[in-house]
């Protein structure tokens, strides 16, 4: 199955992307996270990104769109991915719709997390503050205001994509974390 998880910062996406990933053996791609990897090891990537994801703005397109590309071909994705944090503007599904009919594939799903816009602060610098690692970078207050507003501005328009074309599935993002992945299965009709 190949899926799209959309939804604000601290909407829940990547703790659902895990779940599912193992539920259905498919893999997680959060180019977050592969942004971060990129960024802490130092590669021509990171040292673009750096300091961009710091303040909370996006990352070129042509970057993640590549990053993508390369990364869905890999052996650990044949039986299928949730991309985690991409696309976050119609410019990225745009390109990732031109990507998947040039590989011949196609995609079973986009779920959207639906969160009150005014618990998600408080859920993300609870998550810094818990983080073994340590905070993340963009997870200030400053930083996060900025995230919540690029996501307003540039990922928002992205669900409206997806719902044109039928094939949005909105979820309830507010439940319980085992409720939601629960209502996350039944959208799919794989519980
Ligand atoms: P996330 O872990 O998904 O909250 O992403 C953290 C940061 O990585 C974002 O604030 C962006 O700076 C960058 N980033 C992650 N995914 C993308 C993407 N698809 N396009 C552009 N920037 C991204």
């Amino acid at each position: 199955m190949r899926l799209i998880f959309l939804g604000p910062p601290g909407a829940g996406k990547g703790t659902q992307a895990q779940r599912i990933e193992s539920f259905l053996n498919i893999k997680q791609l959060s180019t977050g996270d592969m942004l971060r990897a990129a960024v802490a090891a130092k590669t021509p990537v990171g040292l673009v990104a750096q300091d961009i994801m710091a303040r909370g703005d996006l990352v070129p397109d042509e970057v993640v769109v590549g990053i993508i590309a390369d990364r869905i071909d890999e052996a650990d994705c044949a039986n299928g991915f949730i991309l985690d944090g991409f696309p976050r503007n119609v410019a990225q599904a745009e390109a990732l719709n031109v990507m998947l009919d040039e590989k011949g594939l196609t995609l079973d799903g986009v779920i959207e997390l639906k969160v009150n816009s005014e618990i998600l602060i408080g859920r993300i610098l609870k998550r810094a503050e818990e983080s073994a690692g340590g905070p993340r970078e963009d997870d200030t207050q400053e930083a996060l205001t900025h995230r919540l507003r690029v996501y307003e501005e540039q990922t928002a328009p992205v669900s409206a994509y997806y719902a044109g074309k039928g094939v949005l599935k909105e979820v309830d993002g507010m439940q319980e974390i085992d409720q939601v992945t629960e209502a996350i299965k039944a959208t799919l009709g794989v519980n």
